[in-house]
């Protein structure tokens, strides 16, 4: 099958290579859309302790199940998307229904062959069947959305809490979608490129502000009555956005912080100890909160416009890693199509 493999820092070469095959419990989905990842790009620079090449990147994809193994329950055939993070099942994490902190938890595109693919293999338990008025595109977006549940249930804010949401990449898109469909009606978001702010405005963001030309602190200061925001989600994971999103919260907000861009940053603790600054990581979802990204697609919740996606053969990928790490411009998510 092609496969486009990881070759090293910004090289990704479209090889033929053995397809997978079933083990037991697994089944093997042709891929129809295989997203790329915010999380990747720092992977494609070279900068990742979890990609190593050689590796097929790609853990959100669409598809249709072609081949099962033995002791698998589902038959080939159906409409899928599938939760890439693949836990052990019995530790207490896993049993508290908190899988994504299983210290055995492998991820697809990560440290098992990913969908950058034609093929992907995938344990059955972790696909999830798509209604059929669901397209292959949209549902391609379920695990950044899955993200976005994971971090707004986190913070479980009350509809007049105030939201400030730094970066409006994907994960920062649909964390701003998925706080609105919660009810949080005030959410601030800050990014420094037009294109994707003006998204945010159509999905509706109370403001949409560039710190190169607004005064983000003081916009924030005068919607809250000079407090601050109630919560924070750094959607970036920079020092200067990291620093940023601890300055725009109250005392006793909540920061989280997702992006992993820069291993260690420098915060402000003394102001954070005499703020009661709450910051929490937020990594990955639940499987629950995955199956419920898939219905609140399916419900047309959540989502992107088409003409804000990019849809690109699989032989394209290594252009587009690069062209998302330079100049995203308008574009807030990339579809690679291996056929
Ligand atoms: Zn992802
Ligand atoms: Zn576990």
């Amino acid at each position: 099958m092609k496969a486009l493999i990881y070759e090293g820092p910004r090289t990704m070469t479209l090889r033929e290579v053995a397809p997978p095959h079933p083990d037991p419990g697994e089944v093997v989905v042709e891929v129809a859309y295989s997203g790329i990842c915010g999380s990747e790009l720092s992977g494609f620079m070279g900068q990742s302790s979890i990609r190593k090449p050689p590796l097929i990147f790609g853990h959100e994809f669409s598809g249709r199940i072609v081949d099962t193994g033995p002791g698998t329950t589902l038959a080939k055939g159906p409409r899928v998307t599938a939760n890439p993070l693949i836990s052990c099942g019995h530790c207490t994490f896993c049993r508290a229904g908190e899988e994504q902190l299983c210290a055995n938890r492998r991820l697809l595109g990560a440290t098992r062959a990913g969908s950058n693919a034609v093929y992907v293999a995938v344990p059955e338990d972790r696909v999830v069947l798509l209604p059929d008025a669901l397209s292959f595109e949209q549902a391609t977006l379920a695990e950044p959305i899955a993200y976005a549940v994971h971090v707004i249930e986190m913070l479980a804010l009350k509809s007049e809490e105030v939201l400030a949401v730094i970066g409006m990449g994907p994960i920062g898109l649909f964390v701003l979608q998925v706080a609105l469909h919660y009810g949080t009606t005030n959410v601030y978001v800050v990014d420094t490129n037009p294109e994707r702010l003006a998204i945010a405005q159509v999905l509706g963001a109370a403001a949409a502000l560039n710190p190169l030309h607004d005064n983000v602190a003081q916009v924030i200061a005068d919607a809250t009555g000079g407090l601050g925001a109630h919560a924070v989600v750094d959607a970036v994971g920079s020092t200067a956005t990291r620093q940023s999103a601890v300055s725009l919260a109250r005392s006793r907000g909540t920061v989280i912080f997702s992006g992993l861009h820069t291993a260690e940053t420098r915060l402000p603790v003394n102001d954070m100890v005499r703020n009661e600054i709450v910051t929490r990581g937020a990594f990955a979802y639940h499987d629950d909160q995955f199956r419920r990204s898939v219905d609140l697609i399916a419900q047309g919740a959540v989502g992107l416009e088409d003409h804000w996606i990019v849809k690109a053969p699989l032989s394209e990928g290594g252009h587009w890693y690069e062209q998302l790490i330079t100049n995203p411009g308008g574009i807030a998510k990339v579809l690679l199509a291996p056929r």
